[in-house]
């Protein structure tokens, strides 16, 4: 954009202003509908996420194979939905929120194999990209096993094969584990911001890294023409993947009977509120729209994102979506949340999620380690900086005015005391002892 379009926005725009001024906000969405009424418009359906959710199914015996760690859980990659008490008396009590019902934390953070939201979306796309060449190839027949594919014939063939995508750090891994794992020869290019032990422990498993001392938009670039030049390479797009997006959805499928195990049925009179960790939006808006499907008006999703780095509300609430980026308005991209360091926002999700995001808040990256801490000591439970971002929901919950509009128009008020609150913990796992041992000691201004 040049700086007059950015300049006329920014005067017609008071949420653009704000985010330019590295305000925290929460910004409520507009455009939210009915999910009645945004049902039909939307570009996937139930059907799709059914359809992600049995392949993942078919699998199972095969990444149960690979992955001795999944076998409790017979080879489906799942956390567990905990209540936490007392980090919503801490909420309460220290920041004045005012939670009334229950908090829980989904733990995506302990997730098998990748440690992060990212085995969900990016060991998903692996796996279909991985079927459709076995079915195509005579590898695998209808009807058969998938364990099959867990052979040294499988594995030869599949390394005729390379799997190449772009990242910042976690979606590289959770890429780059599996397909070595299936036996591609593995590419990822990594952003200049990518943490060592992420590039260390990719190279453990064979993946070949190659690092940028770019950002993140120019790593996708460079492995995508790389990618193109190779016609036996396949390249994980993060920023228009529908595969990435049906991945993550599946989790809402199984986030039900998790919820009815503790006594949890959201519906009109049972709210059920989600916060969810945004980067390039792949991940909380699978997740959110998989949520939607399934309970429709009665669950109300937020995404969080850095102040520095703010590029779905700043797409969505300009309407320019992937058209405009947060170094348009000044913002630097830069922050100790991993995962959520991105400048522009995927405009795929960014316009699926426009009739179906209640609203998206933006907080400073020195609240991370304080939430962080908080749900240390409260649950003794870690979870990676940039995954706390969730908590910046339930905390303000007492204390924003536009939180108390919300609430009003949508004729909430009488029922938050029935109300369920998740805070979707992204990340955490497989952060080294010493890294976070660092994080624990980290107080920013
Ligand atoms: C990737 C990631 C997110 C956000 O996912 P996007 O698809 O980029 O929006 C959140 N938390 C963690 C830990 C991540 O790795």
């Amino acid at each position: 954009m040049d700086k007059e379009q950015v300049r006329k926005l920014m005067e017609e725009n008071p949420t653009v202003r704000a985010l330019a001024e590295e305000r925290e906000i929460l910004w409520l969405n507009s455009k939210l509908a009915s999910f009645e009424t945004a049902r039909g418009g939307l570009p996937l359906s139930m059907a799709d996420v059914d359809d992600a959710e049995a392949r993942l199914a078919r699998f199972a015996p095969f990444i149960m194979k690979k992955f001795p760690e999944t076998a409790e859980a017979g080879g489906i990659i799942e956390s567990e939905l905990r209540e936490a008490a007392a980090m919503k008396e801490r909420l309460n009590e220290k920041y004045g929120a005012k939670i009334e019902g229950r908090l829980f934390v989904k733990m995506d953070g302990d997730l098998p194999i990748a440690g992060s939201i990212k085995a969900r979306g990016g060991i998903y796309e692996v796996l279909k990209h991985t079927e459709e060449l076995a079915l195509e190839h005579g590898l695998l027949r209808e009807g058969d096993s998938y364990e099959k594919l867990a052979s040294d014939e499988a594995r030869k063939f599949f390394s005729q094969y390379t799997m190449q995508v772009g990242s910042t750090g976690n979606l590289g891994l959770s890429i780059g584990i599996m397909s070595a794992a299936v036996g591609y020869n593995a590419v990822v290019h990594m952003s200049a911001d990518a943490r060592a032990w992420k590039k260390a422990l990719l190279r453990s498993h064979g993946v070949k890294v190659i690092e940028y001392d770019t950002d993140y938009s120019e790593a996708v670039k460079q492995g995508r023409a790389q990618s193109d030049a190779d016609p036996k390479s396949y390249f994980v797009d993060d920023e228009n993947s529908k595969n990435l997006f049906l991945g993550y959805a599946v989790a809402a499928k199984r986030l039900v009977p998790q919820l009815k195990a503790l006594g949890v049925a959201p519906d009109a009179e049972h709210p059920l509120f989600v916060y969810l960790p945004c980067g390039v939006g792949g991940a909380p808006g699978g997740v959110a729209f998989g949520l939607k499907q399934m309970f429709g008006d009665a669950v109300h999703c937020f995404f969080i994102e850095p102040t520095q780095a703010p590029c779905m509300v700043l797409g969505m609430a300009s309407g320019l979506h992937n058209g405009i980026a947060v170094k348009d308005v000044g913002l630097t991209g830069l922050t100790h949340a991993d995962g959520l360091a991105v400048g522009r926002a995927s405009g795929f999700v960014g316009r699926v999620m426009e009739p179906l995001l209640s609203g998206g808040f933006t907080l400073r990256d020195a609240k991370l380690y304080e939430y962080m801490r908080d749900l240390l000591e409260t649950e003794n439970a870690f979870i990676e900086p940039g995954s706390c971002a969730a908590f910046e929901g339930p905390a303000l919950l007492g204390r924003s005015e536009e939180w108390r509009e919300y609430i009003e128009a949508h004729g909430l008020a009488e029922k938050m005391k029935n109300a369920a609150h998740i805070a979707w913990a992204t990340g955490g796992r497989l952060v080294p002892e010493e890294i976070r041992k660092e994080y624990i000691a980290t107080r920013l201004a």
